[in-house]
């Protein structure tokens, strides 16, 4: 779906590929392939999807109109199902909609590119051997929060799909005082940190990177 290769070079360095000679001719979603991915796997590569999505749509470079959609719809699928895929990994359905929007995503990305959770995430996980989708799960709130100045309203509009249903009654003024942001903002700050809690996804703590470590 994408012109992009990543691959570890060396011990502790990730390095790209880019070229549209890596663009599939065929692409085989077939949710019988992925039931057998144990939970965090499924939490962690669910989560990198949606980054995708959410970077290709606040994406100064490049962004249009049809990434846009394709982001959205994405998100949509995407945040419909990555708990149910989670919890009951056998359910083929969510399972199939975790492919399709991934698919979406990564299309929409191809077009209008990923940035700084990425960014950051790749020395993370060069360095902690932490894997892609987690490194992205790490960085994630803490770009929303230094992109909101510009961006808040284009991620607020994001999260009704990031975490359909999701109510934040009761905790929104807490919220708000933590990150000084507009209710809708508030809004995703809750659905990620419901998203990455109840998916079972790792906290930095739990990898054993501490604050003080330096990547060189
Ligand atoms: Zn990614």
């Amino acid at each position: 779906m994408t012109p992009i290769s990543i691959l570890t070079t060396g011990a502790a360095e990730k390095k790209g590929v880019v070229s549209p000679q890596l663009l599939p001719d065929w692409a085989v979603l077939d949710a019988d392939l992925t039931t057998g991915l144990p939970k965090h796997i499924t939490a962690a590569t669910g989560v990198d999807a949606m980054v995708h999505a959410i970077e290709a749509f606040i994406s100064k470079h490049k962004k249009n109109p049809m990434s846009d959609a394709l982001a959205k719809e994405a998100l949509a699928h995407l945040g419909a199902n990555i708990k149910t895929a989670c919890f009951n990994g056998k359910d083929i359905d969510a399972r199939q909609g975790m492919l399709y929007g991934s698919c979406l995503a990564g299309i929409a990305f191809a077009n209008s590119p990923v940035a700084a959770v990425h960014a950051l995430a790749y020395p993370i996980g060069g360095h902690f051997h932490v894997p892609h989708g987690l490194s992205n799960s790490l960085m994630l709130a803490h770009v929303i929060r230094f992109n909101k100045a510009h961006c808040g309203e284009m991620y607020a509009e994001l999260a009704p799909l990031i975490a359909p249903g999701v109510n934040f009654k009761g905790s929104d003024q807490e919220i708000t005082e933590v990150h000084r942001g507009p209710p809708l903002l508030t809004f995703l700050f809750l659905c990620i940190s419901v998203l990455v809690g109840s998916c079972g996804i790792f906290r930095r703590s739990g990898l054993g990177i501490r604050p003080r470590d330096k990547i060189e």
